[in-house]
């Protein structure tokens, strides 16, 4: 309804999310003209802050896209103006009932819906929500909650927390967040498979051979290891960002685009996968490293980290779906800090053409001569289709050459962050990209055997130096299917 307000109150507002993601994100959508037309940001924090402090503070962390310059300062102005605060403690109803009253000031008697993004600490998740729907909720339109990522530690944490968030919030009121969902290139995952007549049918065991997820940064803990020691990367980038990926790649076409059509499909697949077992896994931690007369940190030197921590900062997994679809089909995962490289992709690679009649002409590399499928998530977003190419000339020769989408060359417009799309729809009532909780319930159950598993076993992570290609052990991972990396040819 174009009348009712919509408050989004940022729980946290004084912390890194909110600065660096949130805020940005809220007036990209706001210069967009996608937020509606009674909006009003609120922060709420322990820390002290007036208004206009706070708008001091929001407004340095504000930037123009470049194809967006025009009236931009002007419109920053206008989106400040409608940020307020209000500085409470996060377990106190009291601070909420001082919310609410200023909430419904700004909503001027309007349908009041309410956005509350818990950008905060998982320990006090409970908290905030209690208060935030006892003492600060809509009384006559909707309430809807983000949360952040971690979604518990293990299925009994994850399942104590969504037992939790159930006392006070309808699951249709919960939007579990996992950005990597939000992205641009996940999105269009859907559309290149389903709207393409040239992918669909390839896409199966009869002619994938395995798919890679690869997750790269190229720097480390730095200072603020403190919360990763606690989960490490398999639950901070396999159980989730990869695994959401998977899901999406590997579903059924779903009966339709709407969000619980496309979310039946995802639990369906996560439903089918064998079990992860140890040996399909290789763990790695950065070690200290000198190059070129600079010596980078090992994650044990991050003061913030405990001495002696074992906690993986690398990962690789060979996971597989027990289905029709895709019955021995490995997808590989492989995610680490402080690696050569910072990169988000999915590799699909094909069979081998059979009986090739060219393979002595190009040599016998026979794994640089199978079809890829690469799908650059980040940065520098692009689709590229490896294929075997004649080279031009009299002669008979092969090489290998790309059918590259490059959307910096395609497309002249930045791509939205995954945060302007994600708080949109969450504003909007779309649950498409948000993680229900029986979708969570099935990701922690195959990761969780093998956490444990690890964890009493303790296993010890293999050393790779800072700003290497990683472990050899994922290699020995790949190598156990008869595969290889496609990263490392790229
Ligand atoms: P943060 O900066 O550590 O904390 C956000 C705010 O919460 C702080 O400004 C602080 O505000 C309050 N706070 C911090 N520690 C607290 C404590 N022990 N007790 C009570 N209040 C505390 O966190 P963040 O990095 O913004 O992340 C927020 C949430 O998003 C977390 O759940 C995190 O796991 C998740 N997340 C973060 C990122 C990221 O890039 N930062 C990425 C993905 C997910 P006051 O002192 O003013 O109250």
């Amino acid at each position: 309804n174009e009348e009712s307000a919509v408050t989004i109150t940022v729980v946290g507002a004084s912390g890194d999310l909110a600065k660096k993601k949130i805020f940005p994100a809220l007036f990209h959508l706001y210069y967009e003209d996608c937020l509606p037309k009674h909006f009003t940001v609120f922060g709420y924090a322990r820390s002290k802050m007036t208004d206009e402090e706070f708008r001091n503070m929001v407004s340095k962390t504000l930037t123009c896209r470049i194809d967006k310059r025009e009236n931009c300062s002007e419109k920053m102005d206008e989106f400040l103006r409608r940020c307020f605060y209000h500085s409470g403690q996060y377990d106190s109803e009291e601070n909420f009932v001082e919310l609410d009253k200023k909430l419904r000031e700004q909503e001027g008697g309007r349908i009041s819906n309410r956005l509350y993004y818990l950008s905060i600490p998982p320990n006090i998740f409970i908290d905030a929500v209690r208060c935030a729907s006892s003492s600060a909720s809509s009384v006559n339109g909707w309430t809807r909650v983000i949360v952040e990522k971690p979604f518990g530690r293990d299925s009994e944490s994850s399942a104590a927390l969504t037992r939790g968030l159930k006392q006070y919030l309808e699951e249709d009121q919960i939007f579990r967040i996992d950005h990597y969902l939000g992205k641009e290139l996940v999105e269009n995952l859907s559309v290149l498979r389903f709207s393409n007549l040239i992918f669909e049918p390839l896409w199966s065991r009869q002619y994938i051979r395995n798919v890679q997820l690869i997750f790269s940064e190229d720097f480390g803990t730095e200072g603020r290891g403190g919360y990763f020691d606690h989960y490490g990367i398999i639950r901070d980038i396999l159980q989730n960002h990869l695994l959401q990926i998977l899901a999406i790649f590997a579903m059924e076409t779903p009966v339709s685009l709407k969000a619980e059509d496309i979310r039946n499909e995802k639990v369906k697949v996560l439903r089918s996968m064998k079990p992860l077992l140890l040996e399909n896994v290789a763990i790695g931690q950065y070690k200290s490293h000198t190059r070129g007369g600079i010596t980078y940190p090992a994650y044990t030197d991050d003061k913030t980290v405990p001495k002696g921590s074992r906690t993986p900062t690398f990962a690789a997994a060979a996971l597989f779906i027990d289905n029709a679809r895709w019955d021995g089909v490995p997808f590989l995962m492989k995610a680490g800090k402080a690696l050569h490289t910072k990169r988000a992709e999915i590799r699909v690679q094909f069979r081998h053409v059979p009986g090739n009649l060219y393979n002595k002409s190009f040599g016998t590399d026979l794994d640089q001569a199978t079809n890829e499928l690469v799908i650059r998530l980040q940065p520098d977003e692009a689709i590229y289709l490896k294929i075997n190419n004649k080279v031009p000339g009299l002669g008979m020769r092969l090489d290998n050459s790309h059918l590259n989408l490059h959307y910096a060359a395609r497309y002249s417009k930045e791509i939205p962050d995954a945060y302007e799309r994600l708080l949109l729809d969450a504003i909007e009532g779309e649950r498409r990209l948000f993680i229900r909780s029986d979708e969570l319930d099935v990701a922690w159950e195959l990761f969780t055997p093998v956490l444990k598993e690890m964890e009493e076993k303790k296993i010890i992570p293999e050393y790779y130096p800072y700003g290497s290609r990683g472990p050899v052990g994922a290699h020995y991972l790949a190598a156990k299917y008869n595969l290889r990396w496609g990263d490392m040819y790229v």
